[in-house]
């Protein structure tokens, strides 16, 4: 585990007011709603709606690609960086289905905190639950923000109850709900012993913020009506009975989430969250790397890869390695050492994914997410340096469980479906083999919907209609050892060899007892069903 202790030196407060987050959630349980909101109270849309909206008109944000809007779900994640009072916030965006696994782990490694948002009459679901599961990987700090309080939820303490049980996590409550429903008048805020009112009519409005002195205060009373009143009174008393309370190290250490229980469409609860990520939330955290933990305390800008998205403006072939900066001061125009090729690279033209539209950086900090644009010398896990030769470790590649066949609708552009599918495989979005014997390539994936995801990229940003078929392999495993032994397995096995986009070889099968007789009668090969990120 990381020594998350405060026995380090003390960070730049440029640094220290910086909150690196993700929002994961269930689909449909309010992530985008939640995300819209924050962009609003962060200054940087003007009105709620606009995350969606835009979407047609831009291809900057959440919303950029058909998919996503022919089916409702969110393929890419993206960065926005906002200020909200003293904290200037990171939003890291994760895919919501679970086909888009890969991308959320490893987007997953580049925040400090996560934001769990759960729909009040639904509780923990499934997705839910494997998100968290990666997040308590890396024992990340988690806030809970119980949403659609404004329809009919469960009672609170079975919701509390269902997040500790299900999820081993302990709950303390933020804020607690008064009346739900049609009857949802808004919260008092107990770490801050406010009533915090909804006001139904004007959904981005808070209705009224009183500061009170304790549940007893008599000016409740004013606010409240006399029955939801004494059951707040009542359940307020017995969840500081039951519930733990809020400790922050605790917190910290992933071990307790508070929970805050609002309306993402009626703009409720909202701030409330928001500043308790600001208060909060952790500090640009250390981070893993293979020889040390890097502090972001420490003066020499250091950063990782943890996505690489290839054209986000289908105009300009660009592509944007997205970076977590994780020690020091940037400046555009710095030249910093790519670890893995040895060669520096002027870093002149980074990006800072201000919500409203990306825009050029021109410095930025431990915690901030910056995106450089490339030609395809940088890859997801590659380390950024002012010359150290940092590896950070934790960055996790996923076995390609499903094998398909590609092919294109017109045989003369074999050359452009192999650039789109080294792209694709650059980005980490898929792996692609080039069988040793015969043409075409057989792409792997991690979910089934990933290959729809394929076809409907490289029809729209190539303009090539392609098919995907069943092989005859359903296995692929890379194989490591001694050159001369490699050689010669090859050599041997050539009807079942292929080279993944590196060029390095790889073993295709569709029987275990295959791979597990490869491993008995080659000893010093190493078959595996991933491939390092280094
Ligand atoms: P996502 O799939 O998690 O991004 O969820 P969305 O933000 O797209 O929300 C899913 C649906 O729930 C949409 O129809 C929203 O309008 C609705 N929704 C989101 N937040 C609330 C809320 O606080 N109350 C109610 N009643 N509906 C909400």
């Amino acid at each position: 585990m990381l020594d998350r202790s405060t026995n380090h030196p003390p960070l730049p407060p440029e640094i220290a007011r910086r909150r690196t987050f993700a929002i994961i959630s269930h689909p449909d349980a309010g992530k985008t709603t939640l995300t819209e909101k924050f962009l609003l109270y962060g200054g940087a849309i003007q009105m709620a709606g606009q995350v969606r909206a835009k979407g047609e008109a831009r291809r900057t944000r959440s919303d950029f690609m058909k998919m996503e809007q022919d089916r409702g779900i969110s393929v890419s994640a993206s960065a926005m960086s906002f200020p909200f009072r003293d904290w200037w916030f990171n939003l890291v965006d994760t895919p919501g289905h679970s086909d888009f696994s890969e991308d959320t782990y490893r987007t997953l490694t580049a925040v400090d905190a996560a934001v769990m948002v759960i729909d009040g009459a639904k509780g923990v679901e499934s997705q839910t639950r494997k998100l968290f599961e990666v997040c308590r990987l890396r024992d990340l700090p988690i806030l809970t923000f119980c949403n659609k309080m404004d329809r009919e939820a469960r009672d609170t303490f079975e919701i509390i109850d269902e997040i500790q049980q299900e999820l081993q996590l302990d709950v303390c409550p933020a804020s607690w709900p008064i009346g739900m429903g049609r009857d949802f008048l808004g919260c008092y805020d107990m770490l801050n012993d406010r009533l915090e009112l909804m006001d139904r009519a004007d959904r981005n409005r808070r209705a009224e913020s009183v500061k009170m002195e304790g549940l007893d205060d008599p000016r409740m009373a004013d606010h409240v009506p006399a029955d939801l009143l004494e059951k707040l009174r009542e359940e307020v008393e017995m969840a500081r009975e039951l519930l733990p309370a809020f400790d922050h190290q605790a917190m910290l250490d992933g071990n307790l989430s508070p929970i805050w229980f609002g309306s993402a469409i009626n703009s409720f609860g909202v701030q409330e969250l928001m500043a308790g990520i600001g208060a909060y939330g952790p500090e640009p955290e250390i981070r893993p790397a293979a020889s040390r933990e890097v502090g972001a305390w420490e003066a020499p800008v250091t950063g990782f890869v943890f996505k690489v998205q290839a054209n986000m403006d289908p105009k300009h072939r660009d592509r944007v390695a997205f970076v977590r900066l994780c020690s020091g001061h940037f400046e555009r125009g710095m030249k910093l050492l790519h670890v893995r090729s040895g060669k520096p690279m002027a870093i002149s033209n980074p990006v800072l994914f201000l919500a409203a539209d990306r825009e050029i950086a021109e410095d930025a900090w431990a915690g901030d997410i910056i995106g450089i644009p490339n030609h395809g010398q940088l890859r997801i896990g590659d380390a950024l340096t002012e010359g150290e030769a940092l590896r950070f470790t934790g960055i996790p590649s996923f076995a390609p469980e499903l094998l398909q066949t590609v092919r294109s609708g017109d045989p003369m552009k074999a050359k452009h479906l192999e650039k789109a599918l080294l792209q694709f495989a650059e980005e980490g979005a898929s792996k692609v083999f080039k069988p040793n014997i015969g043409s075409g390539f057989i792409v792997g994936v991690v979910g089934p919907l990933q290959f729809d995801v394929l076809a409907s990229r490289i029809e729209q940003e190539y303009g090539l209609p392609v098919r995907f078929e069943p092989t005859q392999f359903t296995s692929a495993r890379w194989i490591s050892g001694p050159k001369d032994k490699i050689e010669a397995f090859v050599k041997a096995n050539k009807g079942h060899m292929a080279e993944d986009h590196d060029g390095d070889p790889v073993y295709m099968t569709r029987l275990q007892w295959d791979i597990d007789r490869v491993e008995r009668d080659f000893p010093e090969l190493r078959l595996s069903a991933t491939k390092e990120m280094m």
